[in-house]
């Protein structure tokens, strides 16, 4: 497959130089993203699960690690923290404001931090050009979360102590603009200054860069373990053959299951039938069974039966001499020679017409092959895995299987679990695949947002690991490089969204016509009629509206003069 480009490109056209900004943009876009899903305990925001806290408690969690830890540990870890979450909404910004001028997008941050209750964000100066190069900022920071906590919890400070919001600021400028950006807090409100003052430059302009990337690292050995294994994990993605892909990943119970009876036969030389539904990855079990017995160093065959044509089924498994039929114009040994000390995997067995029912049964029973057109056997060893979706047992009650071929097929079932069963796997293989494809497609995104596993844990998966692994690739390939696979990457057709957002006014909205069922019951329990609900959301319209009646229509759906029409409607009734 051609490779798409990476996200060396998508940074075109962000050059500014300003020092008397403009204001921060609305941010009605932004308010939009978030989603209070009430009733099932979650809140959104666009892909991201987010808690509501109380600050306290943050304190408390904050005031708890500075005693146990110190100081400079806690400012590490809160500002790896802030770090993380930065990142995060980084992803956020280019979503939201994909044709933005430089500013508006880079104000994504600090207006999400003000969403978040984090702190109040004042743009002062800016230069920033990207492609050359150049970024240098200055905020201003009140109302930080942080000073408050802190001020209360020790008192003023020599230090600054905005650690976590610091952190959320070079994280996300430097995912933003794919350049590593770090921020000093050059005044502290703890340190008795009257703002908190930050100022980002890119990391080498910074003559003490490389003490600031430290305060980012973990454990300096912890990261080396993690970069290991993050080189390891793609090298060895990019050396697995792609029907290889996923291997054998997952640690429910049901799978779990299945493997286990799989390492039980993989030393026997017990004919297994896997069953299961398609797509759930028959093959691949066949393959790590040959792989875990001591025929790994021999061939692994695999014939779909259903593939073939019934004509030449037979050549094809047990080998033809020459001139044994029209077409066959050299000697030609079948799969099962092919297959000799190794493995014969025969996918869709039911598929396998009755003539080569028999001879398949007979070089079970015998060991030994005959050609087409020959006059003599030949030995073979050979272990036989096969698979099936359809029931075997009512493909012998319609007379389309041989029942003795069944019996001696069907020693060692193992049944493969459907996706549904086993739906904590679907993370761990969906990251599994993402990797793989970000190698074979030469594309790197940031992972798959929260709400995204959320949608595939409750998709049915009719198609199971192969259709998870389409939709995978898929939606690498529609996610612009750098952010997250979302849920309308993957699906055709987004979820409904969750009932209840975030008005302008910040009041939680509900929406129709999910929460209809609750409205329902509110009325009746306030004895509410029918028109004296309409007659109170007139009003309500008008009185929000300051008495703008063309905004007060909008806001319900309405033109002007249908609500200039019920108003008046009103007063005569
Ligand atoms: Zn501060």
């Amino acid at each position: 497959m051609k490779a798409l480009p990476t996200n060396a490109k998508i940074i075109d056209n962000l050059t500014m130089s300003v020092h008397s900004l403009p204001p921060l943009p609305a941010d009605a876009d932004l308010r939009r993203l978030v989603h209070f899903s009430a009733g099932d305990g979650r809140i959104w925001l666009a892909g991201h699960r987010m808690v509501l806290l109380h600050l306290s408690g943050l304190g408390s969690l904050r005031k708890e690690l500075i005693r146990m830890i110190g100081v400079a540990q806690a400012r590490r870890v809160l500002m790896r923290a802030g770090y993380e979450s930065g990142m995060r909404d980084a992803a956020l910004a280019r979503q939201v404001r994909p044709n933005a001028s430089p500013f508006e997008l880079l104000a994504v941050g600090p207006q999400l931090h003000m969403l978040q209750g984090a702190v109040q964000v004042t743009p002062e100066q800016l230069d920033l050009d990207i492609e050359a190069g150049i970024y240098h900022g200055i905020f201003r920071w009140d109302q930080s979360w942080e000073v408050e906590t802190h001020l209360r919890d020790f008192g003023p400070q020599a230090e600054p102590v905005c650690w976590m919001l610091l952190g959320y600021a070079s994280g996300y400028t430097s995912a933003l603009w794919g350049l590593p950006i770090l921020y000093k807090e050059v005044e502290c409100a703890a340190c008795g200054h009257e703002h908190c003052r930050i100022e980002g430059r890119i990391a080498s302009e910074w003559p003490d860069a490389e003490q600031m990337k430290a305060d980012y690292e973990e454990d300096s050995l912890l990261v080396r373990i993690e970069d290991l294994q993050a080189d390891l994990d793609s090298l060895r993605v990019s050396l697995s053959p792609s029907d290889d892909l996923g291997e054998l990943i997952g640690r429910s119970k049901a799978f779990e299951k299945s493997i286990d009876l799989l390492r039980k036969a993989a030393s026997t030389q017990v004919t297994v039938l896997l069953t299961g539904e398609t797509g759930v990855g028959k093959e691949r079990f066949a393959r790590t069974l040959h792989a875990m017995s001591p025929r790994a160093d021999k061939p692994f065959i695999a014939v779909n039966c259903a593939a073939l044509p019934h004509e030449l089924i037979e050549s094809e498994l047990f080998g033809a001499e020459k001139g044994a039929f029209t077409g066959a114009g050299a000697a030609r040994p079948g799969r099962f020679e092919r297959a000799d000390g190794g493995t014969l995997f025969l996918d869709e067995l039911g598929e396998l017409p009755h003539s080569a029912q028999a001879k398949l049964l007979r070089v079970l029973q015998t060991g030994e092959v005959e050609r087409l057109g020959a006059t003599a056997v030949r030995k073979v060893d050979v272990r036989v895995v096969a698979a099936t979706n359809v029931d075997l047992e009512a493909a012998v009650e319609a007379g389309r299987f041989r029942r003795d071929l069944m019996y001696r097929l069907n020693v060692y079932p193992i049944a493969i679990p459907s996706l549904r069963e086993r739906v904590e796997d679907i993370e761990p293989l969906a990251n599994h695949m993402l990797r793989h494809f970000m190698v074979l497609h030469n594309k790197r995104v940031t992972g798959i947002t929260d709400r995204a596993l959320d949608a595939m844990r409750h998709y049915s998966w009719p198609g199971n690991v192969r259709e998870l692994e389409n939709l995978i690739e898929r939606g690498l390939i529609i996610t612009s490089p750098g952010q997250m696979v979302d849920v309308d990457a993957l699906f055709a057709v987004a979820p409904p969204p969750p009932p209840v957002t975030l008005s302008a006014t910040g009041e939680l909205r509900q929406g129709a016509p999910a929460d209809l069922d609750s409205l329902y019951e509110e009325l009746q329990k306030r004895g509410l009629s029918l028109e004296a609900l309409e007659n109170g959301l007139l009003q309500q319209a008008v009185e929000r509206a300051g008495g703008n009646l063309s905004a007060a229509a909008r806001a319900l759906g309405l033109t002007r003069p249908q609500l200039s029409y019920r108003l008046q409607r009103m007063k005569e009734r």
